[in-house]
């Protein structure tokens, strides 16, 4: 039996001498990897496929056992996203937003919602629509709250002073709360962020991709919600970003 289905190639790899392995993401499975034998010399049956950051239509074989791993039995091209790749910086924000997927490692659950993501993504930077210096926060931030870690920041954790009357709220990263300055426990790790880049975050966390674009955040409110964001990635998913990948903590 053969499957097929459209999916974004994340990563590929080669082992033994002509055999490739593929990390794809696919909107029913999420985070998947396959094996493409005989794919580094085969290129009739993958033509201009097994590179990362292609959107691809790949057959594979559903008799193989599970433990064995998914084979690919063919592949072929839909979008290779020419002009993102020409264009450096939209290149590397991609690849960043790519990372994060893998190292997030999407599941079954909330596949699809993450696919539209990144190809929203991908086609927003491809047309210029999203600023590369923008759109790793804007990506990230969007996946943090598709998997469910959206923080509460509405009010302060203790007291339940209204955020807007907190003028240096600080936020508790293990809880993904904030505290005004009475409040502040001694207990948390957190750190002094201000009320416009928690609302800021939030705005981005429940938007659209197609309202990103109308979105302009000022340099010192974006690097705080890069803060927060790194902050609170590191704490839940156990991910930091180190010389071009996510470690996991
Ligand atoms: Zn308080």
């Amino acid at each position: 039996m053969e499957q097929t289905e459209k999916v974004l190639v994340l990563r590929v790899g080669r082992f033994r001498e002509t055999d490739m392995w593929v990390s794809y993401l696919s909107p029913s499975q999420g985070v998947t990897r396959a094996f493409a034998f005989g794919g580094s010399r085969s290129r009739r049956r993958f033509v201009g496929c097994l590179d990362a950051l292609n959107l691809v239509i790949f057959t594979h074989d559903t008799t193989v056992k599970a433990h064995q791993g998914k084979k690919l039995l063919e592949g072929s091209l839909v979008h290779g996203f020419p002009g993102l790749r020409a264009n450096r910086n939209a290149l590397a924000a991609a690849g960043h937003c790519l990372k994060f997927v893998e190292a997030v490692q999407i599941g079954p659950q909330g596949s699809r919602k993450a696919f539209d993501l990144t190809l929203s993504t991908l086609y927003g930077l491809e047309d210029q629509t999203l600023a590369p210096a923008a759109a790793p926060l804007l990506f990230k931030t969007r996946t943090t709250y598709d998997h469910g870690y959206a923080p509460e920041i509405g009010e302060c954790i203790s007291c339940g002073l209204p955020l807007d009357q907190i003028p240096e709220p600080w936020f508790l990263v293990d809880k993904g709360r904030v505290a005004c300055p009475n409040c502040r426990p001694t207990d948390s790790p957190l750190f002094k962020t201000s009320a416009g880049a928690l609302r800021t975050l939030d705005w981005i966390g429940r938007s659209d991709p197609k309202d990103w674009p109308r979105l302009a955040i000022k340099p010192d409110i974006h690097q705080q919600c890069g803060q927060v964001l790194d902050a609170y990635v590191a704490w839940h998913f156990g991910l930091v970003w180190e010389d071009g990948w996510f470690r996991k903590n």
